[in-house]
């Protein structure tokens, strides 16, 4: 009875050790991205000292994007 679904379900995010919630509708369930933050947008807004490298977790409610850089 179960349908395989090409993406994961929203799940909760924890985000240096507490639970991450939406910025917008307080909800707790997010899909997980990595790595979108290409090179060319990050000298566009000059973030060439971090590594490009980025968590970012989408709201499964309302879309809002929550960035997280891992730059060190
Ligand atoms: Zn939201």
């Amino acid at each position: 009875m179960f349908n395989k679904k090409k993406n994961a379900p929203p799940q909760k995010v924890v985000v240096q050790g507490g639970p991450l919630s939406c910025q917008h509708c307080q909800k707790d369930r997010f899909h997980a991205m990595r790595g979108q933050l290409n090179t060319k947008l990050a000298s566009l807004i000059d973030l060439d000292v971090f590594n490009p490298e980025a968590d970012c977790y989408v709201c499964a409610s309302c879309g809002f994007v929550h960035w997280f850089l891992k730059g060190n």
